[in-house]
């Protein structure tokens, strides 16, 4: 039987009951990473929103305001990102703690306009209010994906092999070695601290894997592999079982694990805000998927194992198998980024 619903997505079911059915231009409503609008056109319209706020999702102890205005449009490009879209316009809403500084305002506000740059994105409007002990952002996006190519977490399938465009754990080893001054070798650190601080949304591998049709389903890596691939099986109907030995754990995760006396593949499976894809594809476009992310020159998709039938999350170890489905730390629960709906 699937498990109970707690947390974040017994309240999100909640709201959907409370928010009821959908006009019927609303292709994707609640339960996904962006919601998707039939508007006419050749093209969906996505729509998606997350709130960042201080001491909950963010420290300014650890990241600069211009880092953390990067980072609040990047999560909520991921989200399109994970609908193979490409993401158009922003707005900002932003709480602003009475008597701070407005400049600090202005250097986040310069940190988004420069990732909206780099991604093609216009900041076109917002808000400001002022907060009361602490900052929060809110941002919305708009984007399109042609009709068709649209990804969403239903449609795997058994016997599809499961996929992430990236390393793992990172900006949960990133966050540890901050919050605990933990020392590193430069090497090790760097790499981790800008996986947390300023992750890099994988839009043109999510057009790419849409555009060409190569995976069944998609979901972008907020809250970790065991939960967000548990969203991915809940809403296909099916079980996956990870193998092991086939997690990407890079050196300066192991060192940080190896630190804190950790298993690694905890970090690599339970932590969250790695902002890579996880992706579903069918074992027959194997060789096309890896030569046509080889002809766009994007790493290789790592493949993590395998859907199966069921309702779990399995992970196969040398010491036996257990069930990760929807499990996390509850230390990165609050440093994390929201689910989206
Ligand atoms: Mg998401």
């Amino acid at each position: 039987m699937t498990k109970p619903l707690t947390g974040e997505p017994a309240l999100i079911e909640a709201l959907a009951r409370i928010f009821g059915a959908a006009p019927p231009e609303v292709v994707l409503g609640i339960g996904d990473d962006c919601a998707a609008l039939d508007l006419g056109g050749p093209d969906y319209l996505l729509w998606t929103v997350d709130t960042l706020v201080e001491g909950v999702h963010f420290d300014l102890g650890y990241t600069t305001l211009r880092q953390l205005g990067r980072k609040s449009l990047a999560v909520n490009l991921s989200d399109v990102a994970a609908m193979g879209g490409t993401p158009r316009y922003t707005l900002l809403s932003l709480g602003w703690p009475k008597g701070r500084d407005p400049a600090g305002a202005l250097e986040l506000a310069e940190g988004l306009a420069e990732l909206g740059r780099e991604y093609g994105v216009a900041v076109i409007g917002g808000d400001s209010v002022a907060s009361g002990d602490g900052a929060a952002i809110t941002i919305t996006v708009l984007g399109t994906v042609p009709k068709g190519e649209m990804l969403r977490r239903a449609g795997a399938r058994g016997g599809d092999r499961i996929f992430v465009t990236g390393p793992l754990g990172e900006a949960a080893a990133g966050l540890e070695v901050l919050k605990r001054r933990l020392t590193l070798e430069p090497a090790l650190k760097e790499p981790l601290g800008q996986a947390l601080l300023d992750p890099r949304p994988q839009l043109r591998a999510g057009r790419l894997l849409a555009s060409q049709r190569l995976a069944s389903a998609m979901i972008d890596l907020s809250d970790g592999v065991a939960t967000d691939l548990y969203h991915v099986c809940r809403a296909s109907g099916v079980g996956a079982r990870l193998a092991g030995a086939a997690i990407p754990v890079s050196p300066q995760v192991r060192a940080v694990a190896r630190i804190l006396n950790q298993d690694p593949l905890d970090l690599a499976l339970k932590g969250g805000e790695d902002y890579q894809l996880l992706f579903t594809s069918p074992p027959e476009l194997a060789e096309t998927l890896e030569s046509a992310f080889r002809q766009a020159g994007l790493p290789a998709p790592l493949s993590l194992g395998v859907i199966i039938p069921g309702d779990s999350v399995l992970l196969q170890t040398p010491e036996g198998g257990r069930d990760i489905s929807g499990a996390g730390f509850n230390h990165f629960r609050l440093d994390r980024g929201g689910g989206s709906v």
